[in-house]
């Protein structure tokens, strides 16, 4: 079983490629032999489940010297030019939206366009996530030390909210284990933009059954791929057995 505390690091150490191997791992298992959807949304139940118990770790240990500011009606972080989201990410969220929400409810999915500017997401309902328990890795990592530096950012466009250094090393390694397993079964394993995509296929119901089989995501749903450490993470960590 994957260590906790070995996903926090960011050095590509042996230790830290070794937590990550296991993370994969253990992803891999509960996917088994046949991708199957229920299987993909409980491994991104999991998931989930561990981002949270590392959040709960963080807060507890003596890498925070600080409390997180962040509470329910504080909305901030989810004004932003767009939302990194993994393609099982998507499918589970899409999937959230069809159970919880009144699909005949067109202005619930009118997704207004965001160009360079901030904007609100459109899962953000009267100040509160609409689909809090659904959301992706990039809006959980983001636990703030300091309400003002959310708040300037808003303001300005420049900076950003005050994370603890870890956290974000930490969705990282969550984010390449599960890039990890994709890759393994040759499934398209590009980093999504949440709205466009979630406009794209939360009423198309061969989405998901197309991407199993091994088929593209729309290259409307793009984000920018980020380049460096994060790939470089990949490949040293599917090197290893
Ligand atoms: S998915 Fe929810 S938490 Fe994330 S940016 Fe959108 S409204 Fe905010």
């Amino acid at each position: 079983m994957f260590e906790i505390e070995g996903l926090f690091m960011n050095d590509l150490s042996v230790s830290h490629l070794n937590a990550v191997r296991s993370l994969a791992n253990y992803l891999d298992e509960i996917l088994a032999e046949k991708l199957t959807a229920d299987a993909l949304f409980f491994m991104q139940s999991k998931i989930y489940e561990i981002q949270d118990a590392g959040a709960q770790a963080l807060t507890n240990s003596a890498m925070q010297d600080r409390k997180f500011d962040c509470k329910k009606g504080c909305d901030s972080c989810c004004y932003a030019t767009h939302v990194d989201i993994t393609p099982a990410e998507a499918f589970y969220l899409a999937d959230y939206i069809r159970r919880e929400h009144e699909l005949q409810n067109d202005e619930y999915f009118s997704i207004p366009p965001r160009l360079n500017k901030m904007a609100a997401c459109p899962l953000l309902k009267e100040g509160v996530c609409s689909a809090y328990e659904a959301r992706p890795l990039s809006c959980r990592y983001i636990l703030s030390t300091d309400i003002a530096s959310c708040l300037k950012r808003l303001e300005t466009l420049t900076g950003g909210a005050k994370l603890p250094a870890p956290f974000s090393h930490f969705r990282s390694s969550i984010a390449v284990a599960s890039f990890i397993v994709f890759r393994k079964r040759r499934l398209d394993a590009r980093w999504l933009v949440l709205d466009k995509t979630i406009e794209l296929i939360v009423n198309d119901e061969s989405a998901l059954a197309n991407w199993i089989s091994g088929k593209s995501m729309d290259n409307k749903m793009m984000a920018e791929q980020p380049a460096g450490k994060f790939e470089e993470m990949i490949v040293e960590v599917e090197k290893l057995v």
